[in-house]
């Protein structure tokens, strides 16, 4: 890429991972053949064949929801809470001392920059299983009871494959529930690596169940009978179709789904910190962010001189090799996910508003997508209401706090948003009128444990994060 400064290559070494050229489903503690068929999973920077995975049948996932089941009822949910959390701080403790290993796989099978996988993605995983680790004990001041709901089937998708597990696994397992647990197909591995950090923790048999494959294994976790929860993260319309499965039957569910966030910067904001906001907001893990901050509302007044500064911030950003620790966008995740983000940025040309990407060379293998801004948007275009899930801004611009209100609560979704602005009495009442689950304030994209996540609306339900995370995994949660 074109750029500012240039750098010499800085690639990790990718040694530390010891991949194999086949894996299995781990059951009951164990990693085993599959029934049905495999899939290749590559590496989205090269298209390297990463490994062969099995794709589990009906009959795996009847095999690990009974393994849970037996987990459950002979040990997890008999275990105090004292004793789970050892467990669970066991497994924290291993990712730290495993963490360049997991990180290196991540952006291997990921495609997301090392730096990101490494100073982000690990250490909030590691911080999960802290931190739930420390409920473990301590559930019965969380106001949700004490009784666990049983065996959780959950689905899970490829933007942050470990942390969307660690966001799932940790409480389920804190409050004395087992699992049965699906990467997505394009992200098995490190969910797989975490299956091994169960065994090195002498985790229980059953207690946590690893199974790959696509859609239709996500579908027989979801509607098998003795699954008493269900969690999924992933789009809204597979949130619907899981919706309408469960609707009639016992099962409890959280949904966590897309987002089309509003980052609303003020005349008064510090432009540079907010450039670098807008930045982190929308190119951060290549776009691919439920909560990604995707629609810049601008004040009208200082548009130009932000834009200007955003562009030639952008043309400082390096796109290329996700194991090299200079580069800040890495690759599109799947050839999949590139077809659709080109196709909304198609119709965003077609509709009329103005694509802007700095020079940008892109490897000729692999999946890529230049960092890009579309200014000249109106709320009416797709590009402003649809979740692109890339690394895409679409700029539109505002004159009064009400109308930047109003402008960021026009959407079906309702996950996160962004205020900048130096008054405090501004960010506390815009901030209050936005439905968003999370607003960030002269900040974007902070994940914290000790803090719920989620969404209103199409976004879907159920809190994961904090105290409030606690709810889905207890049968005194509302969710
Ligand atoms: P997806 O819905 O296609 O897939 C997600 C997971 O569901 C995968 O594991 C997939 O195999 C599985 N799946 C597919 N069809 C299924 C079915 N019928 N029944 C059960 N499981 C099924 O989504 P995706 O394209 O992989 O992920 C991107 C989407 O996820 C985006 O829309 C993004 O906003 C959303 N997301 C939301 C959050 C959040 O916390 N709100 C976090 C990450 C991603």
């Amino acid at each position: 890429m074109s750029n500012v400064f240039e750098y010499a290559p800085a690639p990790e070494s990718r040694s530390i991972v010891d991949l194999k050229p086949s894996y299995g489903l781990f059951v009951n503690g164990e990693f085993v053949d599959g029934h049905g068929s495999s899939f290749k999973t590559i590496s989205p920077a090269t298209e390297e064949v990463l490994a062969e995975v099995a794709e589990a049948s009906d009959v795996d996932v009847d095999a690990a929801v009974k393994a849970a089941r037996r987990a459950y009822n002979r040990v997890w949910s008999r275990m105090p809470g004292s004793e789970r959390a050892k467990y669970l701080y066991r497994i924290a403790r291993i990712i730290q001392e495993r963490g360049r290993e997991l990180a290196v796989l991540e952006s291997l099978d990921n495609g997301k920059p090392i730096k990101e996988s490494r100073d982000v993605d690990v250490p909030v995983v590691a911080a999960h299983f802290f931190y739930y680790a420390g409920w473990a004990d301590k559930l019965e001041h969380a106001g949700y009871g004490t009784t666990p709901l049983g065996v959780a089937g959950q689905v899970i998708p490829w933007n942050f494959p470990l942390l969307m597990l660690a966001w799932k696994i940790a409480p389920a397992l804190a409050c004395g529930n087992t699992v049965v647990l699906k990467p997505a197909e394009t992200t098995p591995l490190t969910a797989l690596l975490f299956a091994e950090i169960c065994q090195q923790a002498d985790l229980p048999p059953g207690v946590v169940n690893i199974v790959t494959g696509a859609g239709p294994t996500g579908q027989a976790i979801v509607s098998h009978a003795d699954v008493d929860k269900v969690a999924f993260t992933g789009s809204t319309a597979v949130g619907k179709a899981i919706a309408r499965a469960v609707a009639g039957t016992q099962k409890r569910v959280t949904l966590e789904l897309g987002g089309k966030a509003a980052n609303i910067v003020f005349d008064d904001a510090p432009i540079d910190q907010a450039v670098e906001g807008i930045v982190n907001g929308i190119f951060f893990n290549q776009g691919h962010v439920c909560c990604a901050g995707s629609r810049l509302l601008v004040q009208e007044s200082i548009a130009d001189e932000l834009l200007a500064r955003l562009k030639r911030r952008m043309a400082t950003l390096r796109v290329g090799d996700p194991l090299d620790k200079n580069t800040d966008v890495g690759a599109i995740n799947s050839h999949r996910q590139l077809e659709r983000i080109r196709e909304l940025v198609d119709v965003g040309d077609a509709e009329g508003a103005e694509r802007w990407s700095p020079p940008c060379e892109l490897p000729e293998r692999g999946f890529w997508f230049p960092p890009t801004v579309f200014t000249g948007v109106s709320q009416a275009h797709r590009i402003a209401r649809e979740e692109i899930f890339g690394p895409v801004l679409s700029v539109l611009t505002f004159r009064t706090p009400s109308e930047a209100v109003e402008k960021a609560n026009n959407t079906p979704f309702g996950l996160s948003a962004g205020v900048w602005t130096e008054k405090g009495s501004r960010i506390l009442d815009v901030a209050g009128k936005l439905r968003a689950g999370v607003v960030w304030a002269n900040t974007f994209n902070k994940f914290d444990p000790t803090s719920p996540f989620g969404g209103y609306q199409e976004s879907g339900y159920g809190r994961e994060g904090g105290r409030q995370g606690l709810a889905a995994y207890l049968q005194g949660g509302e969710a």
